[in-house]
């Protein structure tokens, strides 16, 4: 029988492992709905320290600071997978998603393993974590991706192979770390579910995301009504509420997903989870009445979760450091009022000071009344940007 859930209401104080971009975004939910905040974070200049409530400028593990955060707040949840669980741990029962759901977040070959146990199709792959499973490995997953098991975000810790010998290299090169090795499969696109789980088991999801990754990063994300097929929108949120579901999750979860060959009558693989709001579902903040981090703050505070309803046609572009090196070495700002009088265009700046080429320092949401045009104004906000069209 489901028990009614106590909420933390507003003005309670909720706090967050981390102090990124994620982290921030999230803030300013909670403290647009009315919430304090804490950020636990030893960076001094974190994107989120610097506008929440109060910054722990203290590491993850430290016995002291998470009893301190445990006692400050009424909740608590994470904006990285590779917050240590232990970390999480301790601020139970108060940490949502749960040290057991990140833990199989933080590492590839659990989580692949929970993806089949949850009956979602995977890549074939095989786990590597000696010689001897190096040696065995079927010539069937070449050419495949070398991935390391834990710690690889962006497509960092990641090699393609095409031959045994580079497998051998690779994995020389990743030293020998435990790794998952992955067929290279042939993809039509890749496409991504947010979905939310309160801790009386109710979910509900965002609409399907369409995304475009260059260099292993994420760079574009279109949200639109046929987007994707029907058939195969509504295989990842099944796929994605059986994997939130397999974990008890609570919180919010993006499940990652390629499609393969034809994208029409494609085959629908699931990639990877992130335990926490993810890139893809930016678009939610301006096209969605409900956005993913207004979803995470019900969440970890056990407010109703209602169906998040799409009011325009979406393009997420992502803003990386390169763009502030498009006038040579040194670092100039890229062209904000140009692109700001575009119709529709929405700028979200993370606050970090230093660009770096790679380095993830905002993005721009682009909404529209139909698919086209925001397609159009995306398109026009990306050349003046320097961002490749897409
Ligand atoms: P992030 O955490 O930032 O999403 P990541 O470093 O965990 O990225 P993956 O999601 O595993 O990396 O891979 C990054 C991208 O590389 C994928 O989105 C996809 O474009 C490509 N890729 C990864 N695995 C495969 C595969 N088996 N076959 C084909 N392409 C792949
Ligand atoms: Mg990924």
């Amino acid at each position: 029988m489901k028990t009614a859930l106590k909420p933390v209401l507003p003005g309670a104080t909720l706090g967050v492992l981390g102090g990124g971009q994620l982290a921030r975004m999230w803030a300013h939910e909670a403290q647009r709905m009315g919430y304090q905040t804490v950020v636990l974070d030893p960076d001094a200049n974190s994107p989120a320290g610097w506008i929440s409530h109060h910054h722990l400028q203290k590491d993850y593990l430290d016995a002291q600071t998470l009893a301190q955060l445990a006692q400050q707040c009424q909740a608590v949840t994470t904006e990285f997978e590779n917050v240590p669980a232990d970390a999480l741990e301790r601020l139970s029962p108060k940490a949502s998603p749960a040290a057991q759901a990140v833990a199989v977040a933080q590492d590839r070959a659990r989580e692949k393993a929970h993806f089949v146990a949850c009956g979602v199709p995977v890549a074939p792959h095989a786990v590597i974590q000696t010689p001897e499973q190096l040696a065995q490995v079927s010539s069937d997953l070449l050419p495949g991706i070398l991935k390391t098991a834990r710690m690889g975000y962006d497509g960092k810790g990641q090699v393609r192979v095409r031959t045994r010998e580079e497998l051998i290299q690779a994995w020389d090169a990743l030293k020998r770390t435990a790794c998952v090795l992955e067929k290279m499969l042939p993809l039509a696109a890749e496409c991504s579910v947010i979905v939310a789980r309160g801790r009386d088991g109710a979910m509900v999801h965002l609409p399907v995301q369409r995304n475009l990754h260059r260099d292993g990063i994420l760079a574009v994300t279109e949200v639109s009504a046929g987007n994707i097929s029907p058939v195969l929108a509504t295989q990842a949120v099944q796929a994605a509420q059986a994997v939130a579901q397999g974990l008890d999750y609570v919180g919010v979860l993006c499940v990652e997903f390629f499609i393969l060959h034809d994208e029409r009558n494609g085959e629908l693989v699931v990639n990877e989870i992130a335990p926490r709001p993810h890139n893809s579902g930016h678009y939610s903040q301006d096209a969605c009445d409900v956005s993913q981090f207004e979803l995470q703050v019900r969440c970890m505070a056990d407010l109703p979760l209602t169906q998040p309803r799409q009011h325009s046609a979406a393009i997420m572009l992502n803003l990386l450091g390169d763009l502030w090196f498009t006038q040579g070495e040194q670092p100039s700002e890229p062209a904000w009022s140009q692109v700001l009088a575009l119709p529709g265009v929405h700028l979200h700046l993370y606050g970090k000071t230093q660009a770096r080429v790679g380095r993830k320092m905002g993005h721009l949401n682009i909404t529209a009344p139909t698919p086209e045009q925001a397609r159009e104004t995306a398109l026009k906000a990306a050349a003046i940007l320097g961002i490749a069209p897409f």
